[in-house]
């Protein structure tokens, strides 16, 4: 199944039933900068093969009973499960993330959500069939689009990836995916499961590489919808590929979640909250808490303890025990999140460094920046490491102001014990997800998408289910009658 190449791991791509080893990169280590392994780089030509493999698969699989789909479906997420202990592994090598975290969090979740799309596709939602015109019978029918064209990060590469595949085809769609180059391993392990499982050759196709795949994804004349979980700049320009054929698009884009701090809350619960929240997974998760903003009367308090325990998340080595936190996933990435920091530090900001890092990796200390200006780098844009900033405001209607004042909306948190107050923020904070004295939790029952530039469309819940369905309205003539009614406003008389 893997080929070895000068004795590293070579990961190849899914397409239909074939393991495809073409082109090679390397893959890195990001708790060590080294090579751990290499796979396959996708071009133009293998989307067409893999669009072709799903084009043949798609029909049978859609003409299984809801019973039948869910029941593949199931078994292909109970040997997900079976191999969860190995995809943690491959999770936190590829992406160096905290083993506790994939072990935990993205492999189990992503399993869930398979069970989950797997049973809601048995239960769909519309409107009744009924004579809402006199004389006819409608009914909807909820169709599958075809082949789905998904296109994925490196933050969370397996869930980002169950996120569009568990949908799509619950719904009767077979799809061709791109992970990220960097982070391809889990997503092509979990391919080769689900043939493993009895899925049908052709129903999950995984084509890797960069922009040059992910372009002839988007343009691709067979592929009928793009579902994308990226950046809002790359977000931007898969909408306008797709735009040229009308292919339906769901972009799950960045975040810069505000945090509002009150002062009629908890403030150990959100210092917590807010260490988890801006740290998770090294800062690197879209929802993650980066604007705190906190009232003025409890600001002092706030930051003193939440760098006290910012101090004690330990930082190291993935597969360490007592690890809190890995390495950033790449060295881009680590020199993006370095030059956010170092140009607080230049414009005279209180930066706060929360502990040491290891030598070698990429790894990044948890890190304060104390009341930047709201026109700040660090403040408007999304950093994508663990740096939190904290910020002060004087009344309710400010905190608003603060917290929407940004082009994204895809997450916000409030922290207050005023029930009252709790109901207006989640009215007025403008972002697909709201919580309430917390900050991350997500169920695979309930929707995630963003407003404004965060993007649009779902994941997870019913309401992604609808994402990857076509509604079709079928109206019945109930009457026999060879001259209905209404005929004569185009021809004849009443
Ligand atoms: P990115 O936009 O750079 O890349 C995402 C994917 O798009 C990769 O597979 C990449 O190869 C591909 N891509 C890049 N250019 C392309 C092009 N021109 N055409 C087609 N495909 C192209 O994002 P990233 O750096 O991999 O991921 C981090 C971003 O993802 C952050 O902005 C984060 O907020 C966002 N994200 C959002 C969610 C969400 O649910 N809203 C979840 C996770 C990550």
């Amino acid at each position: 199944m893997v080929s070895t190449t000068e004795k590293l791991i070579h990961y190849p791509m899914v397409i239909g039933e074939e393991l495809v080893s073409s082109g090679s990169q390397d893959l890195i280590d990001p708790a060590t900068g080294e090579v751990f392994a290499t796979a396959a780089m996708g071009t133009t030509a293998d989307v067409d093969r893999a669009v072709a493999a799903a084009k043949a698969a798609q029909p049978g699989w859609a003409a299984l009973s809801y019973g039948e789909r869910c029941a593949a479906m199931m078994k292909f997420a109970d040997l997900l499960e079976a191999k969860s202990e190995e995809l943690s592994h491959l999770e936190s090598k590829n992406a160096g993330k905290a083993l506790k975290l994939t072990i935990n969090g993205d492999i189990p979740f992503s399993v869930d959500n398979i069970r989950y799309f797997a049973s809601v596709v048995r239960r769909q939602e519309g409107a009744a069939a009924g004579e809402y015109v006199g004389g006819y019978t409608s009914l909807l029918r909820r169709e599958p689009i075809g082949v789905v064209g998904a296109i994925t990060p490196w933050n969370y590469p397996l869930m980002m990836a169950v996120w569009k595949i568990a949908p799509a085809i619950a719904a009767g769609n077979a799809i061709v995916l791109k992970p990220a180059p960097n982070t391809p391993t889990t997503t092509i392990e979990m391919a080769k499961i689900a043939l493993e499982a009895g899925l049908p050759a052709g129903l999950i196709n995984i084509v890797t590489g960069g922009v040059e795949v992910g372009e002839a994804i988007c343009t691709h004349p067979d592929i009928g919808m793009i579902s994308f979980t990226g950046s809002t700049r790359t977000g931007k320009r898969i909408a306008e590929l797709a735009s040229p054929m009308i292919k339906r698009v769901t972009l799950e884009l960045g975040g810069k979640a505000p945090f509002v701090v009150f002062e009629d809350a908890d403030i150990e619960a959100a210092a917590h909250g807010a260490v988890v929240g801006a740290y998770v997974n090294s800062g690197q998760d879209c929802t993650a808490a980066t604007r705190m903003y906190v009232h003025e009367s409890v600001f002092d308090a706030f930051l003193a303890r939440f760098t006290e325990l910012s101090k004690q998340v330990k930082v190291g080595d993935p597969f360490a025990e007592g690890t809190d936190i890995g390495p950033l996933s790449s060295q881009a990435q680590l020199n993006k999140v370095k030059g956010y920091v170092e140009e607080a530090k230049q414009q005279g900001l209180q930066v706060i460094t929360c502990g040491d890092v290891p030598d070698k990796g990429f790894y990044f200390p948890p890190t304060i920046i104390v009341d930047p200006p709201q026109t700040a780098n660090c403040v408007c844009e999304e950093i994508f490491g663990p740096v939190a900033v904290v910020k002060r405001f004087s009344t309710e209607e400010e905190a608003i102001a603060l917290a929407n004042d940004t082009p994204y909306g895809l997450a916000a948190s409030c922290w207050t014990l005023n029930v009252q107050r709790a109901m207006r923020m989640a009215k007025a904070l403008q972002a697909g997800t709201v919580w309430i004295n917390d900050h991350l939790p997500i169920a695979s029952e309930m929707p995630h998408g963003g407003f404004k530039q965060s993007g649009f469309g779902k994941d997870m819940s019913h309401y992604a289910l609808e994402e990857y369905t076509i509604v079709k309205h079928v109206v019945f003539d109930i009457t026999g009658d060879q001259r209905k009614g209404w005929h004569f406003t185009t021809f004849g008389e009443a």
